[in-house]
Order: C-alpha cells, then sequence, then structure tokens
C-alpha cells in the first residue's frame, strides 16, 4: 500500500500534485518529498518572467527537531522534521516553501541586516516589529502568487496558517510570535487573487 502511494505521488509529480499521504509517510520520505516540490518551485519561479530569479544557490535543510518551525537563513531555507510530521498536504509544503522562498527573492534577510532604526530604543523595538509584520505579509502575499502561478490550490491556505497557529499556540503567548501570526491571517486572502 504504501510503495503504491509513493509510486503515485511520484508519477503525479512529473504530471500535477500529489497530496501527501501524512499517515503513511515516515520523515524521511516526506524529506525526499518536500526536496521535490522545493525543486519544483524553484524551477516554476526560474522559468516564468512574472518573478524575479531565486538564486539557485539557495538550498532546503531539513532539521531534525520536533518543534514546528520554518525559516530562512543565508544562503538557504529550514524545515524542521516537526513541522513536516504536521504537514497533510502538498499545498500545506508549498505554502510553507513559497513563503521562505519569498523571504529570499525580496532580500529581507539582507534588509533586515542593513537597516539601522533611530536612537531611541522603544521606537526601535516599535519600528522592528512594524517591519517584521510587513516582511511577513509580503512574504505570505507573493507566496500565494507562486503557489498559483506553480499549479498549487491556495484555496487551503488560511487553514495552514491556522494550523500552525494552533500547533505554536505555546508560542503565540510570546506576543512577538503571536502579533506575526494573527496580522498575517489579517492579511491572507488567497481567494480574492484573480486565477492566472
Ligand atoms: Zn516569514
Amino acid at each position: 500500500m504504501l510503495i503504491r502511494k509513493i509510486f503515485i505521488c511520484m508519477i503525479s509529480l512529473l504530471i500535477t500534485d500529489c497530496t501527501l499521504a501524512s499517515d503513511d509517510m515516515t520523515i524521511p520520505e516526506k524529506t525526499k518529498h518536500t526536496e521535490k516540490l522545493y525543486t519544483k518551485l524553484s524551477k516554476c519561479i526560474n522559468s516564468d518572467n512574472n518573478f524575479p530569479s531565486l538564486d539557485t544557490a539557495i538550498s532546503l535543510d531539513i532539521d531534525p527537531s520536533h518543534e514546528i518551525n520554518a525559516f530562512s537563513s543565508q544562503g538557504k531555507i529550514v524545515i524542521t522534521a516537526g513541522l513536516l510530521k504536521i504537514a497533510n498536504s502538498d499545498e500545506f509544503i508549498a505554502f510553507v516553501l513559497s513563503h521562505e522562498i519569498s523571504h529570499h527573492i525580496y532580500q529581507h534577510l539582507e534588509k533586515q541586516r542593513n537597516f539601522s532604526p533611530g536612537e531611541n530604543f522603544e521606537d526601535r523595538v516599535a519600528f522592528a516589529l512594524q517591519r517584521g509584520i510587513a516582511m511577513e505579509v509580503e512574504a505570505d502575499r507573493l507566496g500565494l502568487e507562486i503557489m498559483q502561478q506553480c499549479g498549487f490550490d491556495t484555496a487551503n491556505a488560511r487553514e495552514t496558517l491556522e494550523i500552525l497557529l494552533n500547533e505554536n499556540s505555546s508560542k503565540v503567548n510570546d506576543t512577538t510570535t503571536g502579533l506575526l501570526y494573527f496580522e498575517r491571517m489579517k492579511h491572507l486572502h488567497p481567494k480574492k487573487i484573480p486565477a492566472k
């Protein structure tokens, strides 16, 4: 049964999208599958003139941590095994990947590093938070466009974000993380993007 599902996934990935069988797939299998989705997305972005190109040197790393997290750092996108464990569809993973890819396309890391806020500490914190929110919302918007352009259904994007919010509920008490999630939810309207 499992072998058949993996086989169908491999074939369907060439033609269309394949829904992950979350109950059956192990983390190493999901890792391989996620790498394929990443390759699919990066090829799609770089063959489409509507998008600024994505540096092909940017790698995808799967961190063995049980924490549910995805983030970008210099030259790479990191997804934890904990996040893969709860990922229940290709669209779920594509949403996370497209969001992180968008951070790289917009060079958010570099912008964050070169950013010099004002002198006053409180102003700096408030400004940095606003900037962080703006970048998250920007990455979600482009991420949804990428998903649509690359043939992924975005209808459940809000649900994906909601799952991530619920799974991270302990962190949501930390006001910064909570605020980022809530602001992202507020601005995420996948159905409003016109179909291309
Ligand atoms: Zn982000």
